[in-house]
This record gives structure tokens, C-alpha cells and sequence, in this order.
């Protein structure tokens, strides 16, 4: 899909709109969380506007990229005891922005089920 102008994340990867970025090629972008829930937390987006995982085509190969560099990043950041990739979906999972992401959160025990 076609960059979304009103989109905040298309925006942050266009420059348009500061962010505090850690890792960019082709086809991904990451950066840290305006509103941290855990010690590290990024986000990782595709450069293209999908809005949600439920729009994500069947065998898109920039999936497995998101969670290839999802998986780098906790490396990088010594998430040795382990980390939550979190992807909400619409409005019943509390998704805010539109632009598809993964949550990468890491420092700190989490708890199961999520409330
Ligand atoms: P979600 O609820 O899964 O859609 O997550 C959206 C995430 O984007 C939230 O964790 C927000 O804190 C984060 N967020 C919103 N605006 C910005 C921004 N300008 N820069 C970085 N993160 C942001
Ligand atoms: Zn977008």
C-alpha cells in the first residue's frame, strides 16, 4: 500500500515527524516507544503502510523481516532472560496507531494473560 500522508508512522519514517530511531533499511524502521511500558521498548514497522496484521498478505516476505530485526534488537540490547513481540490489532486489542507494528518489550517480567 501506498505511504499514508496522515499517517503518524508513515510520517516518523519520512523525517516528517521527529523520532528516536535505532535501526533502518529498505523495507523496516525502528524506534523507541514514546510511552515506554518496560526498560526497552521499540517499535518495528514496515516502511509500507499495511494498517493492521490483519491486512498483512499471505507469504509477504517483510513479515519474517520484522521479526528477523525484532529478534537482532533484543540481541543488541541483552534481553538474555528473555522478551515479548507484541502486535495489537484493532480496537479491542487497544491498537492506536494504524500503520502495522511490533511492540519489542524487554528489562522487566511480564505477566500472563495480558489483562
Ligand atoms: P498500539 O497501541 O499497538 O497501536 O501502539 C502504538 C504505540 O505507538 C504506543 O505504544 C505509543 O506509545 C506509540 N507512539 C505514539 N506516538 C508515538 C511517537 N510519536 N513516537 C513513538 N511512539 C509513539
Ligand atoms: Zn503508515
Amino acid at each position: 500500500m501506498p505511504r499514508d500522508p496522515e499517517c503518524l508512522f508513515c510520517r516518523i519514517i519520512a523525517g516528517e515527524i521527529p523520532s528516536k530511531k535505532v535501526y533502518e533499511d529498505a523495507e523496516v524502521f525502528a524506534f523507541e516507544d514514546i510511552r515506554p511500558q518496560a526498560p526497552v521498548h521499540l517499535l518495528i514497522v514496515p516502511k509500507e503502510h499495511i494498517p493492521t496484521v490483519a491486512d498483512v498478505p499471505a507469504g509477504w516476505p517483510v513479515m519474517g523481516r520484522l521479526v528477523e530485526t525484532a529478534n537482532r534488537l533484543a540481541k543488541e540490547k541483552e534481553l538474555i532472560f528473555g522478551y515479548r513481540v507484541v502486535i495489537n490489532c484493532r480496537a479491542d486489542a487497544g491498537q492506536e496507531v494504524f500503520h502495522l507494528h511490533l511492540h519489542l518489550l524487554g528489562g522487566r517480567k511480564f505477566s500472563w494473560p495480558p489483562g
